[in-house]
């Protein structure tokens, strides 16, 4: 007998009348594999990625899972609407599900609140058997352990690196803006050996794509004791190049660095976030010292590793002066990429709550909470000035010669501690890294962010007020 067939969705973009972007990263986000890997066997899975292809509503599908972030739902919601409207049954989760599930809820025909793992097998049992509830409640803090590896299998092909996997889940910070800090929970790690299992369940991929990996948690270094124990059995997987991501004080640690090398990290990413430390005391990033981002990157590149950072601008106690010499302050730190956005009051954070409480929110559509708009009024900055200073830093530091600047620099700093062979290879991984990440992000400020503000956007623009959210 056929079975049925159920499509998961991991949503990006908000595509209304503008056209659709496509983002070149190696990697695809976890969700839509994970779930997929936590799904019964039962059921046929597709994963649909749509940072990679558009949404394909005459799919054979009989059951849509939608995977979605805060800024998404507005599009969820319509994506939902028009697969309902084709008979199709559809569930809901992720982030904002979890955290507002009530406005949720009406949008689909059950909704997964909280982490998945738990519930979800349940909840496709009773969605075969036409019992599905409205609602799947995954309580606080389920378990971490057993669970299932992703289905690497099933990433579209455009991911030249699709073996992703975390080792924990939450943050021991309490930056203000991070969406974790709405419902804050207990840093949690995962058995080593699942970690491992995951990262070697990749026999159904391609030889070569089972060679790069990506840890994607919020922050690895929440508990350096795991940690450390972690990348040393990592570094027996011999992977030529696998990232993760934590937050920089862990680079303080010099066996921490000494073990991302030995497990062939090639790249960190770090939410560097900003050079002003007034700034981030006033979001409470109070673990980022700007005077360490120098050692921290120069010890990072020494060992192959190339940084890729985070830079908020537009955060609160950001001026005109910093500005003025954020270039120049860029490439003395080192670091080697950046990822540049519009600081966000993400809907319902400590930083929302006061900007709110201030009545300086100006825009509410939520679709617009995605870091390429400005949603808010700055205490001291117009969004003219705002604008043209993402633009100017970003044009310096993507320039071709700067790119090209920083890769001859990097590369000058390699030692040679290997074999002829792993040394070339190293330097082949890197560059392929470094020019993709660079060029991706060189696009991404050109053709992606504010793409209507040259023409739109100026001190004097009158922002929508129309209410896409109940805010509060
Ligand atoms: S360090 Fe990163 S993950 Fe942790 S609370 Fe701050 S922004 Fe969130």
């Amino acid at each position: 007998m056929k079975k049925p067939k159920l499509l998961i969705i991991v949503l990006f973009q908000n595509l209304r009348d503008v056209p659709p972007y496509y983002p070149r990263i190696p990697s695809p986000p976890l969700s839509g594999l994970l779930l997929a890997g936590m799904t019964p066997p039962e059921v046929k899975v597709e994963v649909l990625h749509e940072m990679v292809r558009p949404i394909e509503y005459d799919t054979d599908a009989d059951y849509i899972a939608i995977s979605f972030m805060d800024y998404l739902a507005p599009h969820a919601y319509e994506v939902a609407a028009r697969f309902r409207a084709l008979g199709k049954t559809v569930v809901g989760g992720g982030k904002f599900a979890s955290t507002h599930p009530e406005e949720v809820q009406p949008h689909f025909d059950a909704i997964l609140v909280g982490e998945a793992q738990g519930v979800w097998p349940q909840m496709v049992r009773d969605m075969l058997a036409g019992t599905l509830k409205s609602r799947y409640d995954a309580g606080e803090m389920p378990s971490l352990e057993n669970i299932p590896a992703p289905r690497y299998d099933l990433a579209e092909k455009q991911f030249a690196a699709p073996v992703v996997t975390e080792a924990s889940r939450g943050c021991p910070h309490a930056c203000t803006y991070c969406q974790l800090n709405i419902r804050r929970q207990p840093y949690r790690t995962r058995p080593i050996a699942d970690v491992i299992r995951d990262l070697r369940s990749t026999g159904r991929l391609p030889w070569h794509k089972r060679k790069m990996a990506m840890v994607l948690d919020n922050n690895l270094g929440g508990n350096l004791a795991y940690t450390k124990a972690l990348l040393r059995e990592i570094a027996r997987l011999k992977f030529w190049g696998i990232g993760f991501q934590f937050s920089i004080e862990c680079l303080r640690d010099e066996e921490f660095v000494e073990l991302l090398a030995k497990a062939n990290c090639r790249m960190a990413f770090i939410g560097m976030e900003s050079l002003n430390q007034a700034s981030l005391a006033g979001v409470q990033k109070r673990q980022n010292k700007v005077e360490e981002y120098r050692e921290a990157f120069e010890k990072l590149a020494r060992r192959g590793i190339l940084s890729f950072t985070g830079l908020m601008f537009a955060l609160e106690e950001d001026t005109p002066e910093y500005y003025q010499t954020l270039p120049e302050q860029l490439a003395r730190t080192g670091a080697t990429v950046i990822l540049p956005s519009i600081s966000i009051p993400i809907y319902d954070t400590p930083w929302y709550q006061q900007v709110r409480a201030e009545g300086r929110i100006c825009d509410n559509d939520l679709s617009h909470y995605e870091g390429d708009h400005l949603v808010f009024r700055h205490r001291h900055l117009s969004p003219g000035e705002i604008f043209a200073a993402y633009r100017r830093v970003n044009r310096i530091f993507y320039s071709w010669k700067n790119i090209f600047k920083r890769w001859f620099r990097f590369v000058g700093k390699q030692s040679r501690r290997e074999s002829r062979s792993e040394y070339l290879l190293k330097l082949f991984i890197l560059t392929f890294i470094y020019f993709k990440l660079s060029i991706f992000q060189r696009h991404h400020a050109q053709a992606r962010v504010f793409p209507e503000l040259a023409s739109q956007r100026s001190d004097s623009m009158e922002y929508r007020t129309d209410m896409f959210h109940p805010v509060g």
